[in-house]
């Protein structure tokens, strides 16, 4: 579960896919979401997976004080027109942070480890955390939600 040990290029191509929906919520995929959050701990507060190199629709959030969550074939059902900003990182592309604007208030429904659905009202840096990790379900970076000079900048580092 090294998300490091293969290069940023082939990490990239893995990246900006745009990943399938989950069919099975078994086992083997709930062991893994575990992972997922252990990985997370002190290090990020979101991990989807496709940045452990699997092209599927789910991702962990773990904010602080909060007990970690589990989104499965996540849906934005609404988005608000008030925009925030917060400083992002991504743990597939480490130490590099920019201040992204996203909608302040979303509702997103998914399914949960237990196979059943739900919807979430989330704010904040919840709202934040979702749709950065939403984003990378459909091949999109937090870089990309920068001006194009300061994107290929960072990218340029990686390559
Ligand atoms: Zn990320």
């Amino acid at each position: 579960m090294n998300i490091y040990t293969i290069g940023f290029e082939e990490q990239l191509k893995i990246l900006r896919e745009k990943s399938t929906p989950v069919e099975n919520i078994d086992d083997q995929m709930i062991a893994l979401t575990l992972k997922m959050i252990e990985t997370l701990d002190g290090i990020g507060i979101g991990l989807a997976a496709p940045q452990i190199g699997i092209n599927q629709r789910f991702f962990v959030c773990a904010l602080d004080d909060e007990a970690p969550m589990v989104f499965i074939n996540p849906e934005l059902i609404e988005t608000s027109e008030e925009l925030s900003k917060y400083e992002e990182g991504c743990l597939s592309i480490p130490d590099n942070y920019g201040n992204i604007l996203r909608p302040a208030h979303i509702k997103v429904q998914a399914w949960n480890t237990r196979g059943r659905p739900f919807t979430l009202e989330a704010g904040g840096l919840m709202a934040t955390c979702i749709q950065h990790e939403m984003d990378h379900l459909n091949g999109i970076l937090f870089i990309d939600h920068m001006p194009g000079k300061k994107r290929d900048k960072i990218l340029k580092k990686f390559q």
